[in-house]
């Protein structure tokens, strides 16, 4: 399947409206094995796009269960994609995620789960982060 079928299919069935911001925003993800910014998305736009546009299809792609937080840096938060079944409220992707202390980039390790842990009641956890650091694949090369 091709991308653009899979962008309108995944938007559809999220109740997003496809727009050409949201549609080149899903593209550079599936375009990418690893986790962008929105400064990353930001430098890699065809069109000049303002920041806060970004965040903005940003946080309603992570509010409707599309893409995930995966590390957090000094160029700000990292976005992945989520897996087929997440829901729109709550994230079900709870897995670790690789930081390579060579290329920076941030993978996600799909099939390596965040142990659960108790916390009191006087918390609510609404995120849960797990960072590996390494070398990746790549630079292992
Ligand atoms: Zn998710
Ligand atoms: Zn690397
Ligand atoms: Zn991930």
């Amino acid at each position: 399947m091709d991308n653009m079928k899979l962008i309108g299919d995944l938007l559809h069935s999220h109740g997003l409206k496809k727009t050409p911001i949201r549609t080149e925003v899903l593209e550079l993800f599936m375009d990418h094995d690893f986790a962008l910014s929105a400064s990353d998305i930001v430098a890699k736009m065809t069109a000049g796009h303002d920041r806060v546009t970004i965040y903005r299809a940003l946080s309603s792609f992570e509010e409707h269960g599309i893409l995930h937080r995966a590390s957090e840096d000094g160029q700000g938060t990292k976005y992945a994609l989520c897996g087929h079944k997440c829901p729109d409220e709550q994230h079900t992707d709870k897995h670790a995620h690789f930081v390579c202390d060579e290329c920076h980039q941030t993978y996600c390790l799909e099939d390596v789960q965040v142990p659960e842990v108790e916390v009191s009641s006087e918390f609510t956890v609404e995120r849960t982060s797990f960072v590996l650091g390494g070398i990746c694949r790549q630079c292992q090369q």
